[in-house]
């Protein structure tokens, strides 16, 4: 049966979920706060599809890691010091979410969606005759430090026993990786099932795709509040008036957690910043990279390379630290000793919200409480990679369809 939708959010999984919704049939609106040209997470981001991130961020070890690099000013991960009771409750649920059963739970899941949606951007890639610049060869995570080197080879270890394709590469074999990059590294571990794709040319395909498809997109018009009635969503209220549906969808990264409240459920929600800038290069490498200890992400996307980084959870806060940033640069030497920190001193810098849930696995589903609402938000640092298969869950449950995959686990209001 054909529903009225309203999807709030348009970004890469509002517009997943807009695209799997119009093609099952169904009437779709995407209401969007920002403008047609508006920026967003899933614009600079790294624009890569990772099953390879397995493990969910609430992972053993993690709160202390994350401790120890706070105090480095310029260490990749930050920590917003402050008494808001949002902040304090989610860094209290993270301390506790970070445990070997979380791990566990979460691992096989967080997989099997990522490679999920691995086969959904081959057949986007296909029906938009490569729009996006979908590249299937791999993310290789560069090590400084044996140490690093140690705990990827662990981390491969565990991905084998998933059944994901995993290569280890010696010193030696990580310098012959690129014919025209030089790499500098202890060792590497190469993940095969792991693409990237570029973020804004995806986003663009999705917007004109959806457009094409008969969805309707509202600019300029932010959802402020809702109508609930017997268990129900009546309508949403908006900066541009009421309007109503039969289902909507919350898909507003990280400003989700603060309209789950006007909706009547706790969602604790962080925004995780991060930064990236864009170097035009002559002649870029095959692979997309993350240099471990540095905790970078650099990725080919047409004729420049994205490096990308740092994690401070902020809240709503998107300015730019310079320090934090510079922290990202300098690092790239001891790596790829072609770049230089001064290589980017006339490139802007690029900053967005990672939709940070508190234990490291997304929200999605509908709560218990609203029988016409669907959440899909909170992908961290995988919103990119889990967009396609999140849109197509979305469009399973609004059509009442059997799921592929038991997403329990999941539930937006598990931490009501
Ligand atoms: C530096 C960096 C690198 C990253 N690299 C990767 C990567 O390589 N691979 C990967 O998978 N992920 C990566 N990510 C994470 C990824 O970018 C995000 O998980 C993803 O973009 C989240 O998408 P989203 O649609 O949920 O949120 P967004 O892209 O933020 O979209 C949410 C939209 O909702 C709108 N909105 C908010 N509130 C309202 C409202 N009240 N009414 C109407 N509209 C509203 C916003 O304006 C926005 O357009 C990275 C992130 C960063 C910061």
């Amino acid at each position: 049966m054909s529903k009225s939708i309203i999807v709030i959010g348009g970004g890469a999984i509002g517009l997943c979920c807009a695209y799997y919704l119009v093609r099952a049939g169904h009437r779709v609106t995407v209401l969007e706060r920002g403008g047609p040209h508006h920026d967003c997470c899933s614009l600079g981001n790294a624009g890569m599809v990772v099953p390879s991130h397995f493990e969910p961020l609430a992972a053993p070890g993690m709160v202390g890691y994350g401790m120890r690099m706070m105090l480095r000013k310029n260490g990749p991960f930050g920590f917003k010091p402050s008494l808001n009771a949002d902040l304090v409750r989610w860094g209290w649920l993270f301390a506790r979410s970070s445990t070997a059963a979380n791990v566990e739970r979460g691992s096989r899941l967080l997989r099997d969606l990522n490679m999920a949606s691995r086969t959904l951007y081959q057949e986007m890639a296909e029906a938009s005759d490569d729009a996006f610049g979908l590249e299937e060869c791999g993310l290789v995570m560069l090590c400084a430090t044996q140490k690093g080197f140690d705990a990827e080879s662990k981390l491969a270890d565990h991905a084998r026993s998933l059944d994901l394709k995993v290569r280890v590469l010696d010193r030696g074999e990580v310098e012959d990786l690129e014919p025209t990059t030089r790499l500098k590294a202890a060792g590497a571990v190469h993940f095969l099932d792991d693409c990237h794709l570029n973020p804004v040319a995806l986003v663009h395909w999705l917007q004109e795709e959806t457009k094409r498809l008969g969805v309707e997109h509202v600019f300029s018009s932010a959802v402020t509040g809702a109508k609930v009635e017997n268990g129900k969503v009546k309508a949403l209220q908006t900066s541009t008036g009421d309007v109503a549906a039969d289902e909507y969808v919350l898909a507003a990264g990280a400003w989700s957690g603060q309209l789950a409240k006007r909706l009547g459920f706790r969602m604790p929600m962080q925004g995780g910043k991060g930064y990236s800038s864009d170097l035009p290069v002559s002649v870029p490498p095959k692979h997309c990279f993350i240099l471990v200890e540095a905790r970078i992400a650099v990725t080919p996307i047409g004729d420049r390379l994205r490096f990308a980084g740092t994690m401070e959870i902020v809240g709503d806060d998107l300015s730019v630290n310079l320090r934090k940033h510079q922290g990202i640069l300098n690092s790239i030497p001891s790596y790829m000793p072609d770049f230089a920190p001064e290589d980017f001193s006339e490139l802007g810098v690029w900053s967005g919200l990672r939709p940070c849930s508190a234990d490291g696995l997304p929200y999605l589903g509908r709560p218990s409480h609203l029988s016409n609402l669907i959440v899909a938000t909170g992908h961290s640092m995988m919103g990119v990679s889990m967009a396609p298969v999140s849109g197509k869950l979305v469009a399973n449950l609004v059509g009442e369809e059997k799921l592929e995959f038991e997403i329990g686990v999941l539930k937006p209001d598990r931490f009501s």
